[in-house]
């Protein structure tokens, strides 16, 4: 058994900004931070775009990128909530720069600032177009340095404890349900450990591997949120999936490399299989520059009426030099496969991207179960409503990291171990035999997601979806019951948990809305309501 005040799970933007805080703040108390494969191997450390921010007060106004979020959000965002992320963003963002984050600059040492689809200024801060890597590796560099942070690599964490496991039962009106730690399995030893926390946070991260084509790297299985909804907490909004426009189209790889929004931003053009530059017949005003939901239905569009499966991103005209300066990943990965950008056009098509639900969250960070918190792409915290804003993101997970810490730092003096949990009872499960089971599984879930409820859903669609659904989850469940864990099978388990969710939230939306979009009810409803499972 390992015992810890502050545990936080996932080593990702969010995980480690709020580790950094707890252990500066308590140098005397253990922090340890739980990663289930490599420590940097996250959604983080493949942002590209950057982390928007008024940082400039004179060509930029908070008032601006509050409403660009409202805009985006639909009529779901918190107004609340996007008030304090968009003020508190810039003493944020300044806390990874003094950890050590480089910011491109120009000449005069100013932050060169981009803009992506839906902004309305130029406010988005980045390291050449691998900002995530650099945030990732500030921030590692930093938690290296604190001694009383410890980080257990290959950890996979299976389900957060609660009362549920002193033998009470739990259910959704269980009022005061209790977080006292988790189980995991240590993927060395390929024991299951008992750690009991007096805090704990969940920063696990998206589940874009739910989807065939998803940017989301391996590690993205919405575990955070599938655990949460096992322990009987609240999960909000999960129908809301956007899926980023241009990936790089390469048949059969996975997870699809992002061409950033930025090079839209940066002059990129839209064209169909006919040559014609399509996004003014669906956004006449931002044309390529507008929301992702729209250009990503309208790629969908035109790949549908061509019957081919991607569409092309035009930077022929584009200043070579200056393209190869800000994109140099982009370039060198288009390059690798025989694309040269100034002669060719690049092949793209739509992936599952980011989730904008998740465990629902109060403007501390505390979820519906009490001492977890969650933030990060997990949590729901009413900042992106329907959709997203580009870049907002990395922003959300810093302010509510630092929120997670200020509400939670004083809080374990008056938390005691819950000392009488059992350890994990393995019962009579033997090692699986067929690992096909399990992949087969996956391929079956994310076939399903993508083909009936990807960017244009349907009722049809998702009843179907929700019928093998079931199927799935009755399968995985007597395996997960008859054989020893291994983390492909908790893997799945949560992705079918996942999938689950989007479908019976999107059924409960009786309209289109930002990133919903149902052709059965193609009208927003006047009704304004999140879903919460
Ligand atoms: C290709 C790409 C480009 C993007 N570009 C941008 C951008 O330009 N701007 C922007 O704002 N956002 C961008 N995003 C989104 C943004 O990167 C993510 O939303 C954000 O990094 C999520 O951070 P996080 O800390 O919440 O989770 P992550 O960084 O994904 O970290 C999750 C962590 O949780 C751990 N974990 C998960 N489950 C378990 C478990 N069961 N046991 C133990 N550990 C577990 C993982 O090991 C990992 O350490 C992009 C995302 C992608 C995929």
């Amino acid at each position: 058994m390992i015992k810890t005040d502050f545990l936080v799970i996932g080593s990702g933007i969010a995980g480690l900004s709020y580790a950094l805080k707890v252990a500066q703040h308590h140098p005397d108390k253990k922090v340890l931070v739980i990663t289930k494969t490599r420590v940097d191997e996250t959604n983080t450390k493949y942002a590209q775009g950057g982390i928007a921010g008024v940082t400039d007060l004179e060509t930029d106004s908070y008032e601006s990128h509050i409403q660009d979020t409202l805009i985006a959000g639909d009529g779901l965002c918190n107004p609340h909530t996007v008030e304090i992320v968009v003020k508190e963003g810039p003493e944020r963002i300044q806390d990874i720069i003094d950890w050590g984050t480089q910011f491109d600059k120009d000449s005069e040492g100013d932050f060169k600032k981009g803009k992506e689809g839906g902004h309305s200024a130029f406010r988005i801060l980045h390291h050449k177009d691998v900002t995530g890597k650099e945030i990732e590796r500030a921030l590692l560099e930093t938690v290296g340095k604190q001694k009383n942070i410890e980080i257990a690599k290959h950890w996979f964490v299976i389900d957060l404890i609660t009362q549920h496991h002193l033998g009470y039962l739990v259910t959704k009106s269980t009022p005061d349900i209790e977080c006292y730690g988790v189980y995991v399995l240590d993927q060395h030893s390929n024991k299951i450990e008992k750690i009991l926390s007096r805090i704990t946070l969940l920063a696990t991260g998206g589940n874009g591997q739910a989807y065939r084509t998803t940017t989301n790297p391996k590690i993205a299985t919405g575990d955070g949120v599938a655990m949460v909804y096992r322990a009987k907490g609240r999960i909000e909004n999960m129908e809301f999936i956007q899926f980023h426009p241009t990936a790089l189209f390469e048949a059969g790889v996975s997870p699809s490399f992002l061409i950033t929004e930025a090079v839209r931003g940066d002059g990129g053009i839209l064209r169909n299989k006919a040559g014609d530059a399509f996004m003014v017949k669906y956004d006449g005003a931002r044309k390529d520059l507008a929301p992702r939901d729209i250009v990503a239905r309208a790629i969908d569009s035109e790949m549908k009426k061509a019957g081919t499966e991607h569409v092309y991103l035009d930077c022929r005209h584009m200043d070579k030099d200056k393209f190869i300066e800000h994109f140099p990943n982009i370039y060198e990965k288009c390059r690798s496969i025989g694309i040269d950008i100034a002669e060719h056009l690049i092949p793209v098509a739509p992936a599952a991207h980011y989730s904008c639900g998740g465990i629902k969250t109060d403007e501390w960070g505390r979820t519906s179960i009490k001492n977890l918190y969650a933030c990060g792409e997990c949590a729901s915290t009413g900042l992106h409503g329907a959709n997203r804003l580009a870049s907002n993101s990395l922003l959300e997970a810093l302010v509510f990291s630092h929120r997670c810490y200020l509400d939670s730092v004083q809080r374990p003096e008056g938390i005691a171990f819950q000392e009488s949990i059992p350890d994990w009872n393995p019962g009579g499960t033997t090692e699986p035999k067929e690992m096909i089971l399990i992949t087969q599984s996956l391929k079956e879930l994310q076939l399903l997601m993508s083909d009936y409820v990807g960017i244009v859903r349907t009722n049809v669609r998702l009843q179907r979806a929700m019928k093998r659904l079931d199927l799935l989850h009755e399968e995985i469940e007597a395996l997960y019951e008859a054989t020893a864990v291994s983390p492909q099978l908790c893997e799945v388990r949560n992705l079918i948990t996942v999938g689950y969710l989007i479908v019976k939230e999107a059924q409960f939306r009786k309209e289109s809305r930002g990133l919903h979009f149902n052709t059965d009810y193609p009208e927003k409803s006047s009704l304004v309501q999140n879903i919460i499972l």
